[in-house]
């Protein structure tokens, strides 16, 4: 087996605040932010991949494992590779993926999982609310219309839940998603500080 990224899965339903906390998380020395949806985004929308995307997120589906995992694993390698994200120095934290247990499978050689964040949000309506909120602040398609936010939440109930139990249970720590930014984020760091010190010490070199 190669090297394989040690990582933070930061885990939950849409909604939860993966993006808020991995982007807040990110900008803690030691480690990178690293969101499929956010690499996915930024993709050109008249490009084959694009389309692709466009296609699968406007309906609030997934896109196909196999391209999905491709495209993260290229797109990591090239972030490596212009010095954006430091693998020896960095605690990567994974915000989006894996979102099935195909693409958990798929991942295995590359990742080393270190610790999953699950951000449990238990009040669903609260969680429409914020992703409608969320789609008109930042002009989301996928999130504008009800039955898509419906339908992403329901394949999560089915498709990326299920992911969870394919971690060792000592892996795995529920942070309440309910909360200010900061109080969200002073509970992960108590979380991933002794992982993220553990595995690259605390040097301030990031
Ligand atoms: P997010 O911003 O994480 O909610 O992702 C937005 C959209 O990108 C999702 O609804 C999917 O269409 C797509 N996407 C992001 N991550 C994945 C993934 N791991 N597998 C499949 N599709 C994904």
């Amino acid at each position: 087996m190669g090297y394989r990224y040690q990582a933070v899965l930061l885990f939950g339903a849409p909604g939860a605040g993966k993006g808020t906390q991995g982007s807040l998380l990110g900008r803690v020395p030691g480690y990178f932010h690293l969101s499929t949806g956010d690499m996915f985004r930024a993709m050109d929308k008249g490009s084959e991949l694009g389309r692709v995307f466009f296609e699968y997120s406007s309906q609030g589906e997934l896109v196909p494992d196999e391209i999905t995992v491709d495209m993260w694993s290229r797109y990591a390698n090239a972030l490596t590779v212009l010095n954006h994200y430091r693998p020896h120095q960095q605690l990567m934290v994974l915000d989006g993926l894996p979102r099935t247990v195909r693409q958990v499978d798929l991942i295995r050689d590359h990742v080393d999982v270190a610790c999953v964040v699950h951000l449990v949000a238990k009040d669903r309506e609260k969680m429409i609310q914020r992703l409608r909120g969320r789609a008109l602040k930042e002009k989301r398609t996928d999130d504008a219309k009800e039955e898509v936010v419906r339908n992403r939440l329901d394949i999560y109930d089915r498709e990326t839940r299920p992911v969870l139990d394919r971690f060792d249970k000592s892996l795995v720590r529920e942070v309440d998603a309910v909360g200010s930014p900061g109080s969200v984020l002073r509970a992960i760091l108590e979380v991933v500080t002794p992982v993220q010190e553990a595995r690259f010490g605390n040097s301030l070199e990031s």
